[in-house]
């Protein structure tokens, strides 16, 4: 059973007319005919002087590259492109405003290994390669991803594996970079068999943008091997309804039918995804391709993103204008990753009103307010002012 196939479009071969379907499919191919010059840009898009220039400094921030599935969903003629707009560099990628960081989630800060982000009690991030399958302009990442930033990733692998054996309270690991999904099958079925030989690992899950940007790249074979290390999940990301292919859609089929259960993680962006009805049509085609939506995140405050971020007002209006409106497992959880290390933190429309010992006064999807009796001698939740003040 495919889900109906309205809106669903495959955009090949769109600026490769001359290869063949084997080429297409064949996710190496893919990978070696990336858009990464200016020059090959231009051959296909009618470039702005700002995308120009954002495309020179492309040398020594984060590397400029599309696959070119991804390319393909570019309109060479709209700067306004929604697609254009998370892939391809602007200026104002040299422009840093109050506030931005090469480090905005203060990753480093608690490295307690290279290359493994131990902030939670009970899980860990392990950055397991610095590629991508096409780099985005927004990357929370960049001082460490696509090899040219300022910093290098020096992931070490059997500190990474000693630690974790140590630590017996970590029992969630998120493979991320990077992509590791870019990884070869034998390369990831390595990792993954020495952190399932760890026992107090219950839980793995892999944070990729692969099956967007390199549907190719999620073979039967890949799907299989995956499968040998259930309980396994995977949070993909989709900014746009667009990105959602017939050859996406496909791809994220045969992970699910593999039993992987997929949660999708997108980023407000300016230009791109920040109002209702785009973050609708994107929700409700998630669904149809199996995928929950999991967070929106606010964008982080890397270097050079201004352009690109929108408000927080903004991203409750849409959240606001979701929940209640449409099915429930639509609705991703918005969160602001707190700036300088503070881990993600939700951030929801007020609808508890007010609340103390005797009541909650709630305010449902269309503004009407409820009462519900709180139970005799509970503590109260309201915010006390001291809890605060050391801030
Ligand atoms: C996002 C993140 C996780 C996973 O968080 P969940 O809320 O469990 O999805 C773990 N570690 C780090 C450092 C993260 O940034």
């Amino acid at each position: 059973m495919n889900p109906p196939s309205r809106d669903f479009r495959s955009h090949t071969p769109g600026y490769w007319p001359e290869a063949t379907a084997d080429e297409w499919n064949d996710w190496r191919w893919q990978l070696r005919h990336r858009i990464t010059t200016l020059a090959k840009a231009e051959e296909h898009l009618r470039l702005t002087p700002t995308e120009r220039e954002g495309l020179l400094l492309t040398a020594h921030k984060l590397a400029f590259a599309i696959t070119p599935h991804y390319f393909n969903l570019i309109e060479a003629d709209n700067p306004d492109c929604p697609i254009r707009r998370q892939v391809i560099p602007l200026a104002g990628e040299a422009v840093i405003t109050p506030g931005e960081m090469a480090d905005p989630c203060g990753e480093d800060g608690h490295m307690p290994v290279p290359g493994l982000v131990h902030r939670y009690p009970d899980r860990v991030l392990f950055l397991v390669t610095d590629r991508c399958a096409s780099y985005c302009r927004y990357c929370t990442r960049s001082r460490v991803v696509s090899g040219v930033g300022e910093q290098e990733l020096e992931t070490d692998f059997e500190e990474i594996y000693a630690y974790l054996a140590r630590h017996t309270e970590v029992r969630d690991v998120l493979l991320s970079g990077g992509d590791a999904l870019l990884l070869s099958d034998n390369k990831l079925r390595a990792i993954l068999t020495r952190l399932r030989a760890i026992p107090h690992i219950e839980f793995l899950r892999i944070g990729s943008r692969v099956p967007i940007f390199l549907p190719q790249r999620i073979t039967p074979e890949l799907c299989a091997m995956l499968k040998e290390f259930h309980p396994l999940w995977m949070s993909v990301h989709v900014n746009h309804p667009r990105e959602l292919t017939t050859e996406v859609r496909d791809a994220l089929g045969r992970l699910a039918d593999a039993g992987i259960p997929l949660g999708n993680q997108s980023v407000l962006l300016a230009g791109v995804n920040d109002n209702p009805d785009t973050m609708r049509a994107l929700i409700h085609k998630l669904l149809r391709c199996r995928v929950r939506p999991y967070y929106l995140y606010q964008c982080d405050l890397i270097h050079g993103s201004a352009h690109l971020r929108t408000s927080v007002a903004k991203g409750l209006e849409i959240i606001e204008a979701l929940r209640g409106h449409t099915t429930g497992y639509a609705v991703p959880q918005y969160v602001i990753d707190a700036p300088g290390g503070g881990g993600k933190v939700p951030v929801s429309p007020g609808y508890v009103v007010y609340h103390d010992k005797e009541k909650v006064v709630l305010r449902n999807y269309e503004g009407r307010i409820f009462e519900y009796p709180e139970k005799p001698g509970a503590p109260s939740t309201l915010v006390r002012p001291e809890t605060i003040l050391d801030y």
